[in-house]
């Protein structure tokens, strides 16, 4: 089976996150039949533990599924078309490398609304935001994927110790994202220092689509990594 090719599931870029789409979502997330997108996982407890918001067209995912076999990672995008393709590239990727490539899937479904339908609390040990839709105009700020009230929801869907990666173009998304991160109590930021050990910093830069958009245009990138600290260390906020 062919790899699917891009040019026949382009779609606009920008989908309304606050509108409301037609997504169909459990009521809660062992209501959700996970094994249709994991079908040779055996052991139904596992569980999704790394979480690609916004994947595009998967590039992650594609590059962090052999690195890290024995964690489920799945992907969820908006799009339908681009959605479509990320499913139709896993397929083939499956067919052509048969064992490989079991760990990863992508979900369509709206990010902003409904994850604590489908993650349980405490469930997730790395979530990534690469590149996220920018929404320059200060009236598009509140379609930005991260906020103070999403950050509390990303929170409770977090595992103690668990890491945040954002990466961005755009500085002043990359200022906004990281005003959030710093005002949260539950988030600490990771130090350069101890990013140097972690394997997938370097694959922020360049394993996604719109990474390697950036460096055909030369634009700068923009990286924060954040650490969900434990309730019991939630960092004390100066309430002025
Ligand atoms: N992360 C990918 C990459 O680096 O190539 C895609 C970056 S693209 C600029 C942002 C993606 O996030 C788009 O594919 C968009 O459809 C998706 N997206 C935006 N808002 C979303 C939401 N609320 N839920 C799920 N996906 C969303």
């Amino acid at each position: 089976m062919a790899l699917p090719q891009k040019k026949y599931y382009r779609q606009r870029a920008h989908s309304n996150p606050i509108a409301d789409h037609c997504f169909e979502y459990p009521a809660h997330p062992d209501d959700y039949d996970w094994s249709s997108l994991y079908p040779s996982i055996k052991n139904n407890d596992k569980r999704v533990e790394f979480l690609d918001v916004g994947c595009g067209y998967g590039g992650l995912l594609v590059t962090l599924s052999p690195m890290f076999p024995d964690n489920l990672m799945l992907g969820l995008e908006i799009r339908v078309k681009v959605s479509d393709y990320v499913n139709d590239r896993i397929k083939a990727l499956r067919i052509q490398h048969p064992n490989q490539y079991q760990n990863v899937a992508v979900l369509r479904t709206n990010a902003m609304k409904y994850l604590p339908n489908f993650f349980h609390k405490g469930q997730l040990k790395k979530m990534f935001f690469l590149y996220p839709d920018p929404h320059f105009k200060k009236a598009k700020h509140k379609w930005r994927i991260i906020n103070k009230w999403l950050l509390s929801e990303y929170a409770y869907i977090l595992a103690d110790q668990a890491i945040v990666y954002t990466i961005t173009d755009v500085k002043d998304l990359h200022d906004w994202m990281v005003t959030h991160f710093e005002d949260h109590p539950l988030f600490e930021k990771i130090s350069d220092e101890e990013l140097k050990s972690d394997p997938i910093v370097e694959k922020l830069y360049e394993s996604t689509e719109e990474g390697q958009k950036v460096t055909r245009n030369n634009g700068e990138k923009f990286l924060a990594v954040y650490r969900r600290i434990s309730d019991g260390t939630a960092k004390l906020k100066d309430s002025n």
